[in-house]
């Protein structure tokens, strides 16, 4: 099973990162130890900026590689809300010297999920509202509709790649209002109101 984040996928997240917005989608993958289930995250000891970046995520359910954009739909039938950690002190190190992000994204755990995984039938997917919560304050709510590219270009453009296997996950990338956590702080994901996740800082 493949991990695979698309980023700058909001335009006012590439804003706030002071990144251009991309004219073909930009991704980069974790490993499946990267997964995370559970309350309790661990904050790694290589990091002292670690922040949070709230992402629908689809399964894929379908085998598929040169996916036709008309077809793209038939590759996944559930999606979820997860985190993509992110080592930021880490990424601006990479991202200065022209480095591979690996080490700010794709360690242990860096990927949390929901156990929950909702039916793209009874949503629309292309407008869904999400949101974050942290400590009681909403810190990123968006709507999927602001997507630079939607689920199913982004299914187009990384199956030229790659096969796309059942059980393959994509994170679609985050929206404005990524932040640092601290020790203790608990993170509350949403979907259309519906609690995902909690995940407390350890
Ligand atoms: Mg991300």
């Amino acid at each position: 099973m493949k991990i695979i984040c698309i980023g700058r996928n909001y335009a006012d997240h590439a804003k706030e990162m002071n990144a251009s917005v991309p004219t073909e989608p930009v991704f980069f993958m974790k490993p499946d130890t990267a997964l995370k289930r559970g309350r309790e995250f661990f904050y790694p000891s290589f990091t002292k900026d670690l922040h949070y970046e709230c992402e629908v995520v689809v399964r894929i359910c379908k085998v598929g590689k040169n996916i036709q954009e008309e077809f793209a739909a038939n590759y996944y039938k559930e999606f979820s809300l997860g985190i993509d950690f992110t080592a930021r002190d880490l990424q601006q190190k990479c991202k200065e010297k022209g480095m591979p992000w690996e080490i700010a994204k794709s360690w242990e755990g860096s990927a949390p999920i929901s156990d929950i995984w909702l039916d793209k039938n009874d949503f629309n997917l292309n407008s869904l509202n999400f949101s974050l919560e942290l400590n009681n304050k909403e810190v990123q709510s968006a709507n999927t509709s602001d997507m630079i590219f939607n689920i199913n270009q982004i299914i187009v453009y990384l199956s030229k790649f790659n096969t796309l296997k059942i059980g393959d996950l994509i994170y679609t990338g985050t929206p404005a209002g990524v932040g640092a956590v601290a020790l203790g702080d608990i993170l509350i994901g949403r979907i259309e109101g519906q609690e995902m996740f909690q995940v407390k800082i350890s």
